[in-house]
């Protein structure tokens, strides 16, 4: 077999020290660690670093290698091939420092501290509301499942604690892992457990040993004026229950807002039509017109086109966050008559002297039939 020189493989010299060695495998694992390395070649570079460092890291293996080689271990039942005849142990605390500050959240890796407080989960809850809710605002009442720490037990999950027989209370539990290019160590959180490092005597009945229950409760929401479609509310410490001690997380919602038949809504304008008869819009007029703060009297000119639009400041939706109102926007609307009775019909063909000769549209379209 043609093994690379474990003091190769480890990138120190002959006389390195028992710390160089251990820092040169920290930095190989970190890199060559099967749970985290995208590197080619990762279980293998992994495997080779693990075993010298198996070797070098232990005074007595050292010495043999040194004066033998490779060949020192070869009659020792079978050699490194399948890794069984190494102790582990000295290693975990490499793993402990190497993966405890990597901030892994998966159970492939351990957390140094899987005890520790954490905040709970965020919560969404969508919602819809009216036009006129989101408008003006409201209160609303909804319904929702409250993690909250289990009373029986105080949120522990059992009662007379021991430590875990499986993990002796470390939480976690360096497993040997074998595949085709041999073996390696890993670390996952104890399953037994489940990474606090203790166990009950007697499992909690109320809540099943889970520490926490999930109560239906109804809360009252504040919505602000001037909410909109996927505007989103916090609402601090109603989320999940924090873990540990750890603070809860926060609920969110996040709100749908119905259209309305009248008012169309963009951000903080408001656009209506407003619908006029041929009459008003050609000889002008005054109307009422419903803004969100009450009828407010417009003045419609003679002479008024179809579709033009007038400016209502400040009469639009107040905006949630500066509240400043945005504007109005009056887009008039000309009615044509469908049907006609016979005076109107006539009074319409006398209509149709008026003088359009002169107006602009009018002239370029005959401008383009010629
Ligand atoms: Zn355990
Ligand atoms: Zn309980």
């Amino acid at each position: 077999m043609n093994k690379r020189d474990y003091y190769e493989v480890l990138g120190v010299d002959k006389n390195a020290s028992a710390d160089e060695i251990k820092s040169a495998f920290r930095k190989l694992a970190k890199k060559y660690h099967p749970d985290v390395s995208k590197e080619e070649n990762a279980a293998e570079k992994f495997k080779e670093a693990q075993e010298a460092y198996a070797v070098l890291s232990d005074p007595e293996k050292r010495k043999q290698y040194d004066q033998f080689g490779h060949s020192a271990f070869n009659n020792n039942g079978g050699g490194f091939s399948g890794f069984e005849g190494f102790d582990f142990g000295n290693m975990s605390d490499i793993f402990d420092d190497l993966f405890g500050g990597m901030g892994f959240s998966s159970s492939r890796s351990s957390r140094k501290k899987t005890n520790s407080p954490r905040k709970g989960n965020d919560v969404l809850h969508r919602m819809t509301i009216d036009f006129e809710e989101a408008v003006y605002g409201t209160k609303k009442d909804i319904k929702i499942d409250v993690e909250e720490s289990c009373p029986k037990c105080n949120g522990a999950g059992g009662f007379n604690s021991k430590t875990c027989s499986e993990c002796h209370g470390s939480g976690t539990i360096t497993q040997e892992q074998r595949t085709i290019f041999g073996s390696f160590l890993s670390k996952t959180t104890c399953p037994y457990c489940k990474g606090s490092g203790t166990t009950f005597e007697d499992i909690c009945d109320e809540c099943r040993g889970k520490g926490k229950i999930t109560n239906r409760k109804t809360i009252t929401i504040t919505v602000p004026a001037g909410i909109d479609t996927e505007n989103r509310l916090r609402i601090a410490g109603k989320g999940g229950t924090g873990i540990n001690g750890g603070s809860n997380g926060d609920l969110y919602i996040e709100f749908i807002v119905r259209d309305h038949d009248f008012y169309q809504r963009e951000d903080d304008d408001i656009y209506i039509e407003l619908p006029l008869t041929i009459t008003e819009a050609v000889l002008g007029t005054k109307k009422d017109v419903p803004t969100l703060y009450g009828k407010v009297e417009l003045t419609i000119p003679a002479g008024t086109q179809n579709g033009d639009k007038m400016r209502l400041r400040g009469k639009g939706v107040e905006n949630v966050n500066t509240k400043r109102k945005g504007d109005m926007y009056v887009i008039t609307k000309i009615i044509i008559p469908e049907k006609l009775t016979r005076e109107q019909k006539k009074l319409f063909e006398e209509l149709s002297y008026t003088d359009l000769e002169n107006n602009k549209y009018f002239k370029t379209y005959k401008n383009c039939i010629k």
